[in-house]
């Protein structure tokens, strides 16, 4: 890891860098800068607190404002597109690239905002979050399943990946065969890395978790035998077909504790309980040597935001 006036960031071949976008704790979520010959597009912009970062390391880099011409969010999630607005507003000559479902909260950011205040409560949006700030129409372009953007030296290539969210694509880096997965292909905290390689897990938030779909996009991101992934939470992963069979197994466990608590009068704390259980139980067969305080600090917030996400699935899917 190298670090601009201590902002993490650590860069990858082929012109990829992960930014710490700080969110919550260091390295749990992070934005991509894509340098690729003449242009240079971010992957993923944070919350309105990463927008300073993100503009230091491409300044740093040796990038001026009016050179970034995409910025790209994978879905309309706050961790992921929180700061569009703000970032968008010092990068005059960008496009934003949106999926077909997220593209209008961009534009229009009032109902995303009222989903996420009913989430995280008030108090927690204005501290994490602050004022989302509008996209003008004329700067939005939707991406639908299969569309290709020339970036410099490489072709992006666009999927639809439902499952963690409707309104969430993938998206294929040519140069490196890697893929921008968002949330779709899970978490894998670099803190649990050993030399089995990286621990990884589903991420199931609310409000639109769908089981079945999650691992049918799981399956579509392997098939071309990627090389690597690039997750925003957090930075980059090999091995992905390993990862892949694991996020597809995580995806039935986690489903599966909600099938078996559904019924119970702690629903929550059960699901919350049986989950722990079991990733603590992973990360020891892993070879994770933190000690469980440290793990467990590590996976408190996930563990909330997946039960509230499954249980959400289970009162309002389709019988
Ligand atoms: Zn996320």
């Amino acid at each position: 890891m190298t670090a601009y006036d201590n902002i993490s960031v650590e860069e990858y071949a082929g012109g990829v860098t992960v930014i710490d976008a700080d969110f919550h704790r260091e390295h749990m979520a992070g934005c991509y800068l894509v340098e690729a010959g003449s242009e240079v597009a971010f992957i993923e912009v944070g919350t309105n607190s990463s927008t300073p970062r993100l503009m230091k390391v491409m300044e740093a880099r040796g990038w001026k404002p009016e050179d970034v011409s995409h910025v790209i969010v994978t879905h309309v999630h706050l961790d992921h597109a929180g700061g569009a607005g703000s970032l968008m507003q010092l990068l005059p000559e960008a496009t934003l690239l949106a999926h077909p479902y997220g593209a209008r909260h961009m534009i229009d950011p009032a109902r995303l905002e009222a989903g996420a205040r009913g989430v995280y409560g008030d108090e927690m949006f204005d501290r994490v979050y602050g004022q989302l700030i509008p996209v003008d129409e004329s700067r939005v372009r939707i991406m639908e399943d299969g569309d290709e953007l020339t970036l410099g030296n490489r072709q992006l290539h666009f999927i639809d990946t439902p499952g963690h969210a409707r309104h969430h694509f993938c998206v294929h880096d040519s140069l490196t065969n890697g893929w921008f997965t968002g949330d779709t292909f899970g978490l894998s905290y670099r803190e649990f890395d050993t030399e089995k390689g990286a621990f990884l897990f589903p991420t199931t938030t609310p409000v639109q978790f769908d089981p079945e779909p999650l691992k049918q996009s799981v399956r579509r991101l392997v098939a071309n035998e990627p090389d690597c992934m690039y997750l925003t939470h957090y930075g980059r992963v090999k091995d992905v077909q390993r990862l892949a069979k694991k996020m597809i197994e995580g995806v039935d466990k986690l489903a599966g504790f909600g099938e078996k608590y559904n019924d119970s009068p702690s629903r929550t704390q059960k699901i919350e309980a049986a989950m722990t259980e079991w990733l603590m139980g992973g990360l020891r067969d892993h070879g994770v040597k933190l000690t469980d305080e440290e793990c467990l600090h590590l996976l408190r917030a996930d563990v909330k935001l997946n039960t509230a996400g499954i249980e959400f699935w289970l009162d309002h899917r389709k019988p």
